[in-house]
């Protein structure tokens, strides 16, 4: 459109005057800081930096002034169009990054897991029941002591004064790991009750003695509603100078008071233990219905099937072969024992009627006792 050899013309060439060219570029130049988006800048871009842009246009003219006015006039114009390309660079560059920022939070995504909905952990109530059963043994001045669940046939049988050829070896139908060839001695068993503990106390424990044993045992019972081949006991031993049935007696109801309430009457009857002598059976009265199931015109009892008394534990004097076999004088020292199971104890105290439901691991069953799942 234009040529060097244009006629030099006032009228186009006075978009090429300093104060034109200041005022475009300034008119850019606003333009651009004012843009707000990518989109405002390229409008800018298009409208101050196109080829129809004044800058452009009056670029185009510099051809058509005379030789002598086109060096200062392309300076001043070229200098105008780079201060307006670097500041539209710069404004590029602010609102790209304000943009990446933008869609960074926009989109952003949250990874991280919502902690509240996990699952709570909480312990089982057969392990609750037997903390609490062992705490109160503690509160009367008892140590805690543990053995291992697969136990040498001496320490579960033959240190208990249960005789090699005792029905009771096989009345609680033990599970043998090995048979007496695994040793010179003695065979290896899952322990049939937690009294192998008591041994080993007094083997290793010094005199006078009180131990509270809670532990898992193991017998060969089929599952069914009131037996299971895994299950949980705990069992108390004192040995001490002149311990005799009343120190046995007042454990008993110490423990039945803190266990089942307050007032709680205690009832022995003759029973038999290899490992114990005299033996006998612990009853207590029944907890819910105190007795007034049994008496005329008394509302029947479920828990205690209207007997009014709860069988719960089985009791005795340690037999002098036991504390002989430990290595303990008997002329000099007497002991008492009392055993009795822990899922047994759950089930009275919350009125469970199936001892599988301590077993098979419903959340239904356990979060009644305060796991939250
Ligand atoms: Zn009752």
């Amino acid at each position: 459109m234009s040529a060097p050899n244009k006629q030099y013309d006032p009228v186009e060439v006075a978009a090429l005057s300093a104060e034109a060219v200041a005022a475009a570029r300034d008119e850019a130049l606003a333009a651009i800081a004012a843009a707000r988006s990518l989109d405002d800048l390229k409008a800018v871009r298009v409208a101050h930096a196109g080829d129809r842009s004044a800058l452009a246009l009056a670029n185009a003219e510099i051809g058509a002034l005379p030789p002598q006015a086109r060096a200062e006039a392309g300076k001043r114009v070229g200098a105008a169009r780079r201060d307006v390309a670097q500041a539209l660079s710069q404004r590029q560059e602010v609102l790209e990054s304000e943009r990446d920022r933008r869609v960074l939070e926009e989109e952003r995504v949250d990874v991280t897991l919502p902690w509240d909905r996990a699952p709570r952990g909480a312990e089982h109530p057969v392990t609750m029941t037997s903390q609490r059963l062992t705490d109160v043994f503690v509160a009367m001045g008892y140590e805690v002591a543990e053995g291992p669940e697969v136990e040498a046939e001496w320490y579960n049988f033959d240190a208990l004064n249960f005789p090699p050829d005792h029905p009771a070896r096989e009345m609680q139908d033990t599970f043998f790991v090995a048979g007496p060839e695994a040793s010179a001695r003695s065979g290896i068993v899952l322990r049939t009750h937690t009294s192998p503990v008591q041994i080993r106390a007094m083997l290793t424990r010094p005199l006078p003695l009180y131990v509270v044993s809670p532990g898992k045992c193991f017998r060969s019972d089929a599952l069914d509603a009131t037996h299971s081949p895994v299950f949980h006991q705990i069992e108390c031993l004192a040995v001490d100078e002149g311990l005799t049935m009343a120190d046995l007696r007042g454990a008993i109801n110490a423990f039945v008071e803190a266990m089942f309430g307050e007032g709680l009457r205690t009832r022995l009857r003759p029973d038999f233990f290899p490992f114990t002598e005299p033996s006998a059976d612990v009853s207590m009265e029944c907890h819910v219905c105190r007795g007034a199931s049994t008496r005329p015109g008394g509302a029947p009892c479920r828990v205690c099937r209207s007997q009014g008394w709860i069988e719960i534990a089985g009791c005795g004097m340690v037999n002098p072969k036991v504390l002989v076999a430990c290595g303990i004088d008997p002329d000099r020292y007497s002991g008492f024992a009392f055993g009795l199971g822990i899922e047994r104890s759950l089930m009275i105290r919350h009125g469970v009627t199936d001892i599988r439901d301590t077993l098979e691991g419903d959340v239904r069953f356990s979060r009644a006792f305060g796991m939250e799942i």
